[in-house]
């Protein structure tokens, strides 16, 4: 059984002043791994102190400094890679290839902000001011479990290289991968109090930060209802607020696509990080004359898809992350029976041969409407909804008819067409022909998947004011 009790403030590793035990599993068998101390507000506050008094030291460190302490960042955490590896994969469950992408993710964030802070321009003179970049203050940081690691890294790679200062709130339940960087960050070796990291419960260190007004900018990914919450919370004191939050993202099946490559590409696109990813593509939109062909397309392929133990590399989808999101997906599957979704694959239970951890079979609807729950709601699981559409012009409508906005996909043949109709979704990404990650692009969403950009030029700027000297 794994014990964590200690969080990281001023540059040492301490015991909460919280109290509270937190249970960790491993969701692949439901069984308990260990606990995690949590931290309590005095923690935070402790915290939020320690990055105050080094604010105004760090943010006057020089570009250089500051890429040198990302670049050490960065080759402590690829240091920890294997280790990090077996924690996303023993807490989180997620598919081994996606814990290693996961783990390497972590590191190459670090270095994808040093890279960027290279290229950067701090002043630059318009009219007759020089404008500077100033860094906003201390910024909370708040991560969720689906990609804790990941999260602190790219949060904090971009708060640095600002030259803020950060107090971050990782998600409880992903305590030993925070573990694990915590002591690779700490080994880099920067200025006690740039960063602190302090696990506790989102109601109560969350919370804190949220409104404290010593906090000048919160980052925080997790589910729009939380952000909406944190939005309305730092609104007393005007924080600069970026949310990263949920979506229900379309892909787009065009008619002149290669049926027998886009069909398997849609399947990955929505079934990614084992359906608990934001940007999965839940809404697979086909042409409706080529709708049985799809469906058999889907039934074949889906053989292809495993649930299962994480640890074997045929595996592509992993358990839910806790019992509470197990029996939310598992409340999904039922309403889209309910709601008279045809069920084209997978189904409520356990996939055949399982018999513990919170597994769920990858499940397909077809002939869903898009005013169906399960087209609207974000399931956070391997559900997927296929929406026939009868021209582009009607799969345009019924990509744009969500609250979300995070991302689409566009399959086609057709470049000109497809970059036509990029232009027409409202979502902070459109991906044509591909799932690859572009780390120097923004990444965010429109309408309620968030507020703000992460990521390259965009998020970097995301903890900077403007200041203009007119002279
Ligand atoms: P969540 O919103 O419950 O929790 C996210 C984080 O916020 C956790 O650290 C939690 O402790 C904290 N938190 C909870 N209540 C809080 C409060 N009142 N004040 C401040 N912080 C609080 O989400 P989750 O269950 O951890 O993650 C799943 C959700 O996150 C999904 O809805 C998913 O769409 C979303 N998500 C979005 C992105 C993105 O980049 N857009 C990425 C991953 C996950």
């Amino acid at each position: 059984m794994q014990q964590i009790n200690q969080i990281y403030i001023n540059g040492q590793f301490v015991t909460p002043h919280g109290t509270e035990l937190f249970d960790l599993y491993n969701p692949a068998t439901a069984k308990p791994i260990g606990h995690v101390r949590l931290a309590d507000e005095q923690d935070a506050l402790d915290a939020i102190q320690a990055a105050k008094q080094a604010f105004p030291n760090f943010s006057r460190t020089t570009k250089a400094t500051r890429i040198d302490y990302l670049k050490r960042m960065h080759a402590a955490v690829v240091s920890v890679e294997a280790e990090l590896t077996a924690a996303i994969i023993e807490e989180y469950g997620a598919p081994i290839a996606r814990a290693v992408w996961m783990a390497r993710h972590a590191a190459n964030v670090l270095l994808d902000a040093a890279n960027v802070l290279q290229d950067y321009h701090f002043t630059q003179r318009i009219g007759s001011a020089d404008v500077t970049m100033q860094p906003l203050g201390v910024a909370g940081l708040i991560t969720p479990w689906n990609s804790n690691a990941g999260f602190i890294c790219a949060k904090l790679a971009a708060a640095l290289a600002a030259g803020c200062t950060a107090v971050i709130k990782p998600s409880e339940m992903s305590a030993l991968q925070t573990a694990i960087v915590t002591r690779a960050l700490h080994q880099a070796g920067l200025p006690a109090g740039v960063f602190n990291i302090v696990t506790g419960r989102g109601e109560t260190v969350g919370a804190l930060l949220s409104k404290h007004p010593d906090i000048a900018k919160v980052s925080f990914t997790g589910s729009t209802a939380v952000g909406k919450h944190i939005l309305r919370a730092g609104a007393e004191t005007l924080k600069r607020i970026t949310l990263e939050l949920g979506g229900k993202s379309p892909v787009l099946i065009l008619d002149d696509a290669d049926f027998k490559q886009a069909v398997p590409m849609a399947l990955q696109a929505g079934f990614m990080n084992s359906g608990q990813a934001c940007v999965a593509g839940t809404r697979m939109l086909v042409p409706e004359h080529r709708l049985a062909e799809v469906e058999a397309l889907i039934v074949e392929q889906i053989v292809n898809i495993h649930a299962g133990d994480p640890q074997d590399s045929n595996t592509s989808v992993g358990p839910m992350v806790s019992l509470k999101q197990w029996q939310r997906v598992q409340h999904y599957i039922q309403i889209g029976i309910e709601e008279g979704a045809h069920l084209l694959a997978g189904g409520p239970g356990l996939p055949d041969g399982i018999e513990a951890g919170w597994f769920v079979r990858p499940t397909v609807f077809s002939r869903v409407t898009n005013q169906m729950k399960i087209a609207r709601e974000e399931i956070f699981g391997p559900v997927l909804s296929v929406i026939t559409y009868k021209d582009e012009t009607q799969a345009l409508a019924i990509a744009n008819d969500t609250p979300y906005g995070l991302q689409a996909y566009i399959l086609s043949s057709n470049a000109p067409k497809a970059h036509a109709l990029a232009a027409h979704i409202d979502a902070g990404r459109v991906l044509i022909n591909t799932l690859a990650h572009e780390p120097r692009a923004p990444f965010g969403g429109f309408k309620q998947s968030g507020i703000g950009r992460e990521y390259g030029t965009f998020g970097l700027e995301a903890f900077m004011e403007p200041k203009s000297v007119l002279s």
